[in-house]
């Protein structure tokens, strides 16, 4: 009886974990295709958190468009030159924290204040032969403090007007208690909440 019980215990903790790790991998394998970039917005109350995901060399792409007009940049050594390429990654993303860069709405400029961004690099998991191997993630999370009778009606992506290549965001809304899908495209670059 108790291995009974001890041996179904384990084959039900050992299923959680599959299936915890199988929705890590989906939501990771979700997440990095370059042109495609989510956006998550939940409000509750006063609180709005704001997550942006793009693939790091989505920045990348306008790192080499600046580089063309800077010939000094090919006289530094490879090392030097992927070192400055992460520093510039860097010094972007830390930019970004102008939100209106990525999305704006006139709510959000006008009741929310922004209290807190940060960004975290997730590296892509893949075999070495893989074209995205050494490709990374960029999380950038946005908190804004709003006033109390906020309702937001629209969310504009401005993203699109700064990265040529991007082609599509995915939308992904829980504003009061209710949940918003959509997937936003350069013609009609607005979701309406
Ligand atoms: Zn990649």
């Amino acid at each position: 009886m108790n291995r009974l019980i001890r041996s179904l215990a384990l084959s039900i903790s050992s299923n959680a974990l599959a299936i915890h790790s199988a929705q890590a991998e989906s939501r990771h394998a979700g997440a990095h295709v370059h042109g495609v970039n989510q956006l998550q917005i939940v409000q509750q109350g006063r609180e709005l958190s704001v997550t942006f995901s793009l693939p790091t060399e989505q920045l990348r792409a306008v790192h080499e468009q600046h580089e063309e007009q800077d010939y000094d940049e090919h006289e530094h050594e490879h090392e030097s030159a992927s070192q400055s390429l992460a520093h510039e990654i860097g010094d972007r993303l830390k930019a970004l924290r102008e939100y209106q860069q990525l999305f704006s709405a006139s709510e959000i400029n006008t009741q929310c204040t922004l209290t807190n961004y940060h960004f975290e690099l997730h590296s892509v998991v893949t075999g070495k032969d893989d074209p995205h191997a050494g490709h990374k993630d960029a999380i950038l999370e946005y908190q804004f403090n709003c006033s109390d009778d906020l309702t937001l009606s629209a969310i504009e992506i401005n993203a699109f007007k700064e990265f040529d290549d991007l082609e599509r965001v995915d939308f992904e809304g829980l504003i009061g208690g209710v949940g918003v899908t959509a997937s936003i495209v350069p013609d009609n670059p607005r979701v309406e909440l």
